[in-house]
């Protein structure tokens, strides 16, 4: 088999109703903050199953927000997992606070939890004020089951869940419960920046259940300025606003919000072709001992942003790939070693799970685009070189 085109390993998928959606937008009395914002907010967040949705112009601001609402400063400090993008690390970093990394679960990838307990038994109580954690590659955390630990030790959560749109974990009450819902987690944070499962170019939503995070949200994301009569110190009259706090613009456009509804009324299919794209891997890869696919309890959903396998020669498999124009990446070089947070005191062998994984994973092509063909040929190639090695 042979192809004329690279094949990377994600991609957005932009439909004739899309462009029509912007369109209209551009055409439209508001290209920020009208009223497509509000309705891409309300429908996100129905979609998750959380009270409250804020968009922002990109996950790393949403981060960011999500930390500044929650107090993080000088002198905060909080436990971070460090296979992720860096932008769950650098938030804690923008507002002056530490970061301490938690290794993973060798199985799930996500922050392991006996180790974040033993990390937190470590210190004297109060040393640390949160975490944040990764749904990563689109696996849901338990969240009840973290909800238990941080509330032991007075913790808020961040969950990082730019992987997870549509993922769910089983409660303990067999309850479904979804990535991002606000029941657990304090804040939750979506992407959707072209790689990821919406596409607004950039983009992001923080969700939660809590109406005084909600408020805070709001008023960073726009300078700290409010115009809300129950919250001003004086009013001068109907011109007047207030910046009460040292905010940022962190806003959405409409013409965004446009794209984003458009794409979420998409969202389950897109899903839905993900789980069938992991099962055609799973099935391919049966069997080759020297090829570990992603692990997955049967009583989760999960969201395959990526499809991450582990295999001997990792270096060895990217470059044959990209000699046959299969855009393999990696996912991620673990933050504690990234020259910036080794500088702060981070070393190499500080956790081990995390750099074995590093040094196996590759993630294939995951994106609901992703034809057949064009997957059984990334197929053939990984099984090319997996078996002349
Ligand atoms: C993509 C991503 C981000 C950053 O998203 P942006 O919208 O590009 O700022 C943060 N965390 C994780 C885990 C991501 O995958």
């Amino acid at each position: 088999m042979t192809i004329d085109h690279d094949i990377p390993y994600g991609r957005q998928t932009i439909t004739d109703a899309d462009v029509a959606a912007v369109n209209e937008a551009l055409r439209s009395d508001f290209l920020t903050q009208g009223p497509r914002i509000m309705e891409f907010e309300e429908r996100f967040a129905g979609y998750v199953g959380s009270r409250y949705g804020v968009a922002v112009n990109n996950a790393t601001s949403g981060l960011h927000l999500a930390a500044r609402a929650l107090g993080v400063g000088p002198g905060t400090r909080v436990i971070v997992t460090p296979m992720t993008f860096a932008a769950s690390a650098n938030c804690i970093r923008y507002c002056g606070g530490d970061v301490t990394f938690c290794d993973i679960d060798p199985d799930t990838y996500l922050m392991d939890e006996e180790k974040l307990v033993e990390i937190l038994d470590r210190y004297p109580d109060g040393t640390f004020s949160g975490m944040v954690i990764v749904d990563f590659a689109g696996y849901p955390h338990n969240l009840e089951r973290f909800r238990r630990i941080a509330d032991r030790y007075g913790l808020w959560i961040i969950e990082d869940a730019c992987h997870a749109p549509g993922a769910w974990f089983t409660a303990s009450d067999g309850s479904h419960q979804r990535s991002g819902n606000g029941k657990w987690a304090d804040c939750s944070v979506f992407s959707f920046h072209p790689v990821k499962h919406i596409a607004t170019g950039e983009g992001g939503m923080v969700t939660t259940d809590n109406p005084e995070l909600l408020e805070r949200l709001r008023l960073f994301r726009t300078h700290g300025i409010t115009r809300d009569p129950a919250l001003l110190e004086r009013n001068d009259g109907g011109w007047y606003y207030e910046m009460q706090e040292l905010g940022f613009n962190y806003r959405l456009t409409d013409i965004q919000a446009a794209l984003g509804i458009s794409q979420l009324s998409r969202a389950a299919e897109g899903l839905a072709r993900r789980q069938e794209i992991a099962r055609r891997y799973d099935e391919a890869f049966a069997g080759h001992t020297d090829i570990r696919i992603p692990s997955r309890a049967d009583d989760i959903c999960h969201a395959f942003h990526l499809y991450v396998i582990q295999v001997p020669d990792r270096k060895g498999l990217y470059d044959f790939l990209r000699e046959n124009r299969v855009m393999a990446q990696v996912h991620y070089a673990p933050l504690h070693l990234m020259p910036y947070y080794k500088n702060l005191g981070n070393r190499e062998g500080d956790l081990p799970v995390a750099e074995e994984y590093y040094r196996h994973c590759l993630s294939l092509p995951m994106f609901p685009a992703l034809t057949d063909e064009e997957q059984d040929y990334v197929i053939e190639k990984v099984l090319e070189f997996i078996e002349r090695v």
